[in-house]
C-alpha cells in the first residue's frame, strides 16, 4: 500500500479505513467449519450485542446492506398484508422498491426530501391499516437528515402485530441508536459507513418477533433467510462461507470501538456534524436537512452559492481527498461532507481548509 497514492475518502460511504483494519484482512485463512472460526464468530456475536445495546441476535451477512433489506422484508411481511415505507430521501424510497420487487404489497408515507417524520404522521397511518412491519431510515444518507427513531418506535410499539424495521446503514457507531430501548425488531447496517470498514459484510440485529413472524411466510428465499441463520448461529457458525477477512478485521474494529466508548464515538461524531455546520454558514451555504434533525454523520450543504461542484470535488482530489457531490435528483444543488466512521476533528478540519482554499480562488 504505496501512501503516494493514497486518495482519503471523505465520503458517505465507503469511508476512510484506518491501515491496521486493512492489515487485519491479511490474516492467514481459516475454514469456517474449524473452532478457529466459531471462537471467532462468538466474539463478534457479544461485540455486535454491546455496540448494537441489544440482547438480540446479530446475523453477519456477506452482502452489502442492501441484501439484509431484503432480509428484513422477506422474513417480516406476509403475503396477504401490508407493508408500510417511510420514504425522506434516496435509500427509503429504493427500499420501498426493493419490497415491490419481492412482490409485496407496499404503502409509502413520504415527506419532502430533507424533511424528518414526526411520530404523529406514523400514528395517523397506523390508525387507518394494519401493516405487518413499518420500515425507516434512521439516517437518510441522501439528505442528511436524522429521524426520530425511538419516538417513532414508541408508536409502532402500541401495535402486538407491527414489527419495526429500521435501515441504520449510515447512522449505526456515528449516530445514537438503542435497539432495545427504542423497540426496534430489525436494525440493519452494513460495514463501509460509519463502521469504518472495507465493503461486503452486513449485520442484523434480529428480535425473536420477526423470527416467529419468519414462520408464518412460505417463500423466505435462502441466502437472506432469518430462520437459516438462526439455524446455523446456534452453532456460531454460517449457512455459507462467509468473508473471513472482513470478520478478523470487524472484530478488531469492535474492540477499538468499544475501547472509544459507544458515548464518546456519538459525541466526536455530533462534535464534527457541529463544525461542518458552522463551516458552511459561516460561508453563506445553506444546510438542507430541517433544523433538529441534521445527521451527526454527514453534512448534505445546499450549495446556495451556486460552486461548480465538479470543480471543487477535482480540486479537492488534487488535495488527496475524494468528495461528495450531491445524490441523486439534488446532486450540484447540494454536494454532503461526510464525517463518519473513525475521522477525527482534526481530519474534519484539513477537509475544510481546503474547501476554503478552493473557494479564495474560485
Ligand atoms: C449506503 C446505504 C444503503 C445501501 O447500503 P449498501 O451497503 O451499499 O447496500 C442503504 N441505506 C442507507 C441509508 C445507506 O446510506
Amino acid at each position: 500500500m504505496s501512501d503516494d497514492t493514497h486518495i482519503r475518502l471523505v465520503l458517505p460511504g465507503p469511508v476512510e479505513v484506518r491501515r491496521e483494519i486493512l492489515e487485519a484482512q491479511a490474516a492467514w485463512q481459516i475454514g469456517h467449519r474449524q473452532p478457529v472460526f466459531a471462537d471467532l464468530f462468538a466474539r463478534l456475536q457479544e461485540k455486535l450485542k454491546q455496540v448494537f445495546l441489544t440482547q438480540n441476535r446479530v446475523y453477519v451477512s456477506g452482502s452489502s446492506g442492501s441484501g439484509l433489506w431484503e432480509a428484513a422484508i422477506r422474513c417480516s411481511v406476509r403475503d396477504d398484508k401490508r407493508v408500510l415505507h417511510l420514504t425522506s430521501g434516496a435509500f427509503s424510497e429504493r427500499w420501498a422498491d426493493v419490497s415491490r420487487a419481492n412482490g409485496k404489497q407496499v404503502d409509502v408515507l413520504s415527506v419532502d426530501w430533507g424533511k424528518a417524520f414526526t411520530p404523529e404522521m406514523v400514528a395517523d397511518a397506523l390508525k387507518k391499516q394494519h401493516y405487518d412491519a413499518v420500515c425507516l431510515v434512521h439516517n437518510e444518507t441522501s439528505t442528511g437528515v436524522t429521524n426520530p427513531v425511538a419516538a417513532i418506535g414508541e408508536v409502532v410499539r402500541q401495535y402486538d402485530d407491527t414489527l419495526f424495521l429500521v435501515d441504520t446503514v449510515s447512522g449505526w457507531l456515528g449516530a445514537a441508536l438503542r435497539v432495545d430501548e427504542w423497540g426496534i425488531d430489525v436494525a440493519l447496517s452494513s460495514s463501509q459507513k460509519a463502521f469504518a470498514l472495507p465493503p461486503g459484510i452486513a449485520f442484523a440485529a434480529v428480535s425473536d418477533r420477526v423470527l416467529a413472524r419468519a414462520q408464518e411466510i412460505p417463500h423466505r428465499g435462502y441466502y437472506f433467510d432469518f430462520l437459516v441463520l438462526e439455524k446455523y448461529l446456534k452453532k456460531n457458525n454460517t449457512p455459507s462461507t462467509p468473508p473471513t477477512a472482513l470478520m478478523w478485521a470487524a472484530d478488531l474494529q469492535l474492540d477499538a470501538i468499544l475501547a472509544e466508548g459507544l458515548e464518546n464515538r456519538w459525541a466526536r461524531h455530533l462534535k464534527m456534524r457541529d463544525m461542518a455546520h458552522q463551516w458552511a454558514q459561516e460561508r453563506n451555504f445553506g444546510l438542507y436537512a430541517q433544523d433538529g434533525y441534521r445527521s451527526p454523520t454527514v453534512t448534505t450543504v445546499h450549495n446556495t452559492r451556486g460552486v461548480d461542484v465538479n470543480e471543487m470535488a477535482a480540486f479537492m482530489l488534487e488535495k488527496g481527498f475524494a468528495i461528495d457531490r450531491g445524490y441523486g435528483k439534488i446532486r450540484g444543488t447540494t454536494f454532503r461532507i461526510a464525517h463518519m466512521g473513525d475521522m477525527q476533528p482534526a481530519t474534519l478540519e484539513e477537509v475544510l481548509a481546503a474547501f476554503d482554499e478552493f473557494l479564495n480562488t474560485n
